[in-house]
Parts: C-alpha cells; structure tokens; sequence
C-alpha cells in the first residue's frame, strides 16, 4: 500500500467520532470477517470441481454447494452490517467536523475572511469534511479488505500448486512494485499540489460571480479576470503534466494485474507437457477461477492508497482552520469615556509576511473629528483602519476608544460602536429591508426607508420591481457596485454608531453615483467621529485633519492648508492629482 508520510489520521477520526470510534472499529472487524467468508466458497468450489473430475460421492457436491452460497450471502450480510456501522460513524464525524469548524470559524478575526478567502474556507467545510466522510463509509471497509484477501489468497494460491501458484505471483508481483513507484515520496504533495489547484479555482470561481455586476456595469469580458484564467490554464498544466508522469507505472499495473491469466496460459502448457492428468486438470480450473480476486484485491489496495493521501490532505486542510489562532474574547467592564481613537505605537505585519504594512504609527483622533488617511496605493490606510475594528490584532502596541483598548473590549460591545463600509462590503441574498436591517434588527420599516433615503438610495429603490422588498441577486437583479456601497451606507446609517470608518470606493467611481456616495457619507457622519479612508483627493479637503501615509508609516499630517504647506509628500500628491484632473478635462 502506497505509504504515506507519517500522520496519524486514524486517531484524529477517532477523535472527531468521539462515542462512535467504536462503531469504526466494529465495521473494520466485520469487514475483515466478510473478507474471510468469500475465500471460503473458493476453496469449496475447488473441492466440488475435485469431487466431479474424480466421481467421488456426488451427494458431497450438493452440501458443498449450499455451504458455498449460504457464506457468500453470509459475506454479503456481513459486509452490509459493516457499511452500516461505518456509514453511522462517517456521518457523525463529518456533522462533528463541520460543527468543530464552524464554531471556531466565528470565532475567528474578520481579517481572516480577507487572507484566505471565503471560497477556500468554503470549500474545506463542505468539501474536506465530505472527503473524510467518503473515506469513513466506504473506503475505510474496502480498505480491510484489501488487506485481508491477498493474504488469504497467498494461502490458497500456495496451498494447491505452489509452482502454478508462483507463476500467477510473477505479474502481481511486478504490478505491484509499479503501484508501489506511483505512490512513492513525491505523492503526497501531488495530492497537495492537486487540491490546491482546486481550492483556488474555487476560490477564484467565487469572486468571478461575485464580480459579475463590476463586469455588467464596465462591459468587461471574461478577460478581466486573469487570475480566474491563469488558474484554470494553471490547474490543466497540472493535470496535464501529472497524467504523464503516471503514464509508466499506471501503464505497467494495469498491464500487469490483468496479465494473470496470460501467465495461467504459459503454466497451463509447462504443466501439462509431459500429459495431462486431472489433477493438473483440476488445479489449473482453480487457479481460472481464484485469479481475478488477485487483479480486484491489487485495485482496491491501489484505490484506498490513493484515497488515504486524499483523506491525509483533507484532514490536513481543516486543521489548518482549527490551528488559527481566535479573536481571546475581551472580559473589561470598562465603558469608553468618550470616542476619542488612540493609536498607540502601532505595528503590524500579516501572517508570512516579510515586512511590516504598518511601523509605529502612533495617532490620536478627537471624538467627533472628522480626519483622512490619505497616501499611496500599498501604504496601510486599509489595513491601519481594519485594526481599529479588530479584524486583525496588532503586532505591537495599541488601539485604544476612549481610552479602552479594543483587545479587552468584548467584540459585540466594539461593534456597536463603530460602523464601517469597506469597498468590498457585501450584500446578503436577501431583500433590500434585510440587508439594510441587519444594521439595526429591531428597526422598523420606516426606520429602515429613512435610513435609505438618508443614503442617497431611494434612485435605486425606485427602479426595482418590488422596492425595497426586492431580493438582490434574484432573477436578474443585481446592482453595480457603486449601488451596493450606498446600501451598506444605509445599514451603517441605520445603525447609527458614534464611530464611522469609511473606505471610500474607487472602482465605482461614475460622476452620478460619486456625488450621491459623497452626499450619503455627509449626512452619516454629521455628529460622529469619521476615519474616512480617501483613495481621491478632492474629497480630504474639508478633513479636519488628513494623515499622510507612506510605506506603513504616518509621515505628516495637518489639515489641507497646512499640508500644502508643508510642501511634502501630499503637496506633492495634490499636484499630480490637479494635473490629472486638468487632464481629464483637457481629454
Ligand atoms: P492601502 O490601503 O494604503 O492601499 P493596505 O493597508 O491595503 O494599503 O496594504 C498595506 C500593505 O500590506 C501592503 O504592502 C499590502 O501589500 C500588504 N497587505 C494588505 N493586505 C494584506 C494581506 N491580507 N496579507 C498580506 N499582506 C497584505
């Protein structure tokens, strides 16, 4: 059987089985009892073809018989009972499974949704999950006996001729060290390397449809999604690449295992050369009859090799989920005194990052004032504001409201206080209300249209067919991304927070609806403290204070005046965007 690198995945099923290990055990028992009782009629049916060829007491055959038959039902029963106990076990490791996975899944820092993309976190609830369970129920059964029946077999096959026996080994034997080369060292990662492919083209898959209203709002093709193409033509070179490599060996044992008989033939003419008698006779029948079992059992052997490295990857792939580290709960009483944000020498880098996105950045935001961050693409604007809603922790250092730090802030007490729109947030399959009422769930249907209108959105209601009960994404309905911003401003509108954090969009940016996002973010910051995330300059001017970032670091700040100046990097920045403009204008 194909080793695989040393884990042990049994112990870790027994784990997630918990009461039902037993079960498991109990199906690999009957499994190997089933695997006995079918070798038996073999044995029997060689005695009744010795019975008939040397006329002995025909009587016999007939017990003989029915023995045969009441042991290959018996087998089947017993496999059957086998099934079932491993069936019961399977379903009840991949409920444990996916329950494990989703409660710690909750538990996790937002931030995590971004790294590793939903697609993939997907695809290891429902699919890795279903992987384990495949192999519970069925391989796991098969498996046993696979094992079992070669040994079995080795008896018979050299209990009667062995020199006939040894004969039929030869090819087993060469299709056997074939399996063996296929399943050497390097097959684990290939099994790795192939799921990998597949968790991204999944993940990929997922942000192709969830970009299909970019794509209808810029008439874009399929072409725009280059990282979808690359890991499609990526995962056929793959494949590709693979089914060659395995071209020999498979070549071989497929040769081989079905080869048996051909070597039947040769030790069928060696043995009969000198004369045939009706014991050769007799044998030569035999081995006729008990050599397709060798070719199934090979199979088998070469099948749950190949699934056990799937089941290694797949248990492999949801431990990656369970090792990471949750969001520690914060315990503090301890209310904010006001809204003011502190950003105390913060430092951060992402997980296998090599360097830092921010570096000591240390700021302190009044409650009620209205500031920036502005600074080149790269430079840690979102990532600084995603730290102050704990969608990761920091590295080093502190972000405090009201002189709380968020860590010790229990995180359903942080998020009432601060509401955020993210370019990408996104909308829920559920009518327009719903989404927008998940900002507030016990608002009530006037609250929710004011908090629409307030969002600048009652354009979009008008034109759906059934207003604000229309269920986004359903027949046809979709809405461009720069419509999807509005309506999560609604829900953030809704909810009311005295803190907003707003990453203000740039792919959706069409004059109209640019005006409309801007009026909305006027209207819900009235009152509040505002860390608005400005990817454009024009709309920073009226900031109270604008910080300047660069390379993780916040390098100046000031109001628009001051800044200019200064005659730093934003004046700098604000020059090539009046260019720009005059630019635009002049095209
Ligand atoms: P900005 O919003 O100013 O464009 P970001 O905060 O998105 O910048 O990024 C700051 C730095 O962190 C960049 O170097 C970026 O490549 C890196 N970064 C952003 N998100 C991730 C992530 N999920 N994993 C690893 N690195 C990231």
């Amino acid at each position: 059987m194909g080793k695989t690198e040393k884990y042990d995945h049994m112990k870790l099923i027994k784990q997630y089985a918990g009461g039902h290990k037993h079960l498991i055990t109990l199906g690999r028992f009957l499994a190997a009892v089933s695997a006995v009782m079918t070798l038996i009629p073999y044995y029997l049916l060689w005695r009744i073809i010795r019975i008939a060829v040397n006329g002995e007491n025909l009587d016999s055959i007939k017990i003989h018989a029915i023995l045969a038959v009441s042991l290959i039902v018996g087998a089947l029963l017993v496999y059957i009972a086998a099934l079932l106990c491993t069936h019961i076990s399977a379903f009840r490791v991949q409920a444990n499974m996916r329950s494990s996975l989703m409660r710690r899944i909750i538990t996790l820092p937002l931030g995590v949704f971004d790294e590793d993309g939903t697609g993939k976190i997907r695809r290891i609830v429902s699919d890795s999950t279903a992987v384990t369970e495949t192999y519970i129920a069925h391989t796991l059964a098969d498996k046993t006996v696979a094992a079992i029946t070669p040994v079995g077999l080795l008896v018979l096959v050299f209990a009667f001729n062995w020199k006939i026996g040894l004969i039929c080994m030869i090819p087993a034997v060469i299709g056997f060290i074939c399996m063996m080369s296929m399943m050497g060292k390097g097959m684990q990662q290939k099994m790795k390397e192939y799921q990998d492919a597949l968790e991204t083209m999944s993940s990929e898959a997922t942000e192709y449809v969830r970009g299909v209203p970019v794509v209808k709002t810029f008439g874009q093709t399929v072409h725009s999604f280059k990282r979808f193409k690359d890991c499609i033509d990526g995962y056929g070179k793959w494949t590709t690449d693979y089914t060659l490599m395995l071209r020999f060996p498979m070549m071989g044992f497929m040769t081989c295992i079905n080869a048996i008989f051909a070597f039947l033939v040769i030790a069928a003419f060696l043995f009969t050369k000198n004369g045939v008698n009706s014991a050769v006779i007799l044998n030569i029948m035999y081995y006729i009859i008990i050599t397709p079992l060798v070719t199934i059992a090979l199979t088998k052997i070469a099948y749950s090799g190949e699934a056990e490295m799937n089941l290694i990857d797949a248990l492999k792939r949801v431990d990656k989920i369970m090792e990471i580290k949750p969001l520690e709960e914060g315990k503090t009483n301890e209310r904010p005194a006001d809204f003011e944000i502190e950003i105390d020498k913060v430092s951060f880098r992402y997980k296998d990052a090599t360097r830092n996105a921010l570096s000591d950045v240390s700021i302190s935001i009044k409650s009620g004032e209205h500031v920036a961050f502005v600074g080149p693409s790269g430079s840690g604007k979102t990532t600084m504001a995603e730290l102050m809603v704990r969608f990761f922790d920091v590295s080093e250092g502190a972000i405090k409201i009201g002189g709380v730090d968020v860590k010790n802030m229990p995180s359903s007490y942080l998020m009432q206080q601060v509401s955020f729109v993210f370019q990408d947030s996104r909308l829920i399959k559920k009518s327009i209300l719903e989404n927008v009422r998940m900002g507030k769930p016990d608002a009530s249907d006037e609250e929710v249209m004011e908090a629409l209108k307030k969002a600048q959105c009652m354009d979009i209601i008008e034109k759906l067919p059934n207003g604000i009960h229309t269920v986004i994404g359903e027949k046809g309905t979709y809405l461009s991304g720069g419509e999807q911003q509005r309506i999560t401003i609604a829900r953030a509108v809704l909810k009311d927070a005295p803190i907003l954090i707003l990453d203000e969009a740039t792919a959706f940016a069409d004059p109209d609806n640019e005006t409309k996002v801007q009026a909305a973010f006027d209207e819900m910051s009235k009152d509040k403290t505002l860390v608005m995330i400005a990817h454009r300059l024009s709309t920073v001017m009226n900031a109270d204070r604008i910080f300047v970032m660069d390379d993780g670091r916040c390098v100046e700040y000031g109001t628009h005046e001051e800044l200019m100046q200064l005659n730093g990097l934003y004046r700098r920045m604000f020059e090539e965007y009046s260019k720009s403009i005059e630019w635009k204008v002049g095209a």
